[in-house]
């Protein structure tokens, strides 16, 4: 009697464990899997992400692109011989690249005067022109005396020059409605002198240095009405 209820015992055991390793067993088997599983859709997953950073990145920086350049309208492409405008842009495109708007047209804390870019501001009530750079081009022809060529008119100079080269003429002229785009325009009272981006009958569309008279900071995309450009303006267009 004890024997067989030992031996009934001794099965009933063998058979718990043996359960015991089989749920153990799934448990484990189950681990492994959603493990595996949650490994994979990780991966899966930081793929998605990157190809949508990717997507999204390249999408942004074109749109950024497109709307962080100033360039002129092509709405008036019939006044220019062809593809002129068009390679205006892509010209006008590297100089915002090359001398960006916020920065300063100068060579601040060094004394080698030259075609730079700073982050540190001019500050002409202290040092006079001292840091300016100066460029000197044919548009300095157009004005009365011949100007030292920094700041504003220097920069308008440079820009000019390397749209229609060094060797263009400059001629001066005064009806708003003559200008064409790539012209200067010297203007609040014979004191500023811009570069003309895009034109309408209303407005112009400007790059410019030393707005501020203080510091030769760089500007792209100031739009001044018709009223406002009152002065005259140098053309290097035949
Ligand atoms: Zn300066």
């Amino acid at each position: 009697m004890y024997k067989r209820y030992s031996q009934k015992k001794k099965k009933i055991n063998k058979m718990k464990v043996f359960s015991v390793f089989i749920i153990v067993m799934i448990i484990v088997v189950s681990i492994i899997k959603n493990i595996n599983r949650n490994y994979i859709m990780t991966i899966v997953d930081d793929r998605k992400e990157n190809i949508e950073t990717m997507k999204n990145g390249t999408e942004i920086e074109e749109t950024i692109q497109e709307d962080k350049y100033i360039t002129a309208s092509l709405v008036s492409k019939k006044e220019y011989p062809d593809e002129w405008l068009e390679d205006f842009n892509k010209k006008i495109i590297e100089l915002q690249k090359e001398f960006p708007s916020g920065t300063y047209w100068n060579h601040a804390g060094s004394m080698q005067d030259g075609n730079s870019v700073t982050n540190t501001p001019c500050n002409h009530s202290k040092d006079g022109e001292l840091y300016c750079n100066s460029y000197h081009g044919n548009s300095d022809n157009a004005y009365d005396k011949k100007m030292t060529s920094v700041q504003c008119l220097g920069f308008a100079s440079m820009l000019s020059d390397k749209v229609f080269g060094t060797d263009a003429e400059a001629t001066r002229f005064e009806n708003y409605d003559d200008i064409r785009i790539g012209d200067q325009a010297r203007i609040n009272n014979n004191s500023h002198t811009v570069f003309i981006i895009d034109k309408t009958d209303d407005y112009v569309v400007v790059a410019e240095c030393n707005a501020d008279y203080k510091t030769c900071i760089i500007n792209w995309g100031r739009k001044i009405p018709r009223e406002k450009l009152k002065g005259w303006y140098i053309t290097r267009w035949k």
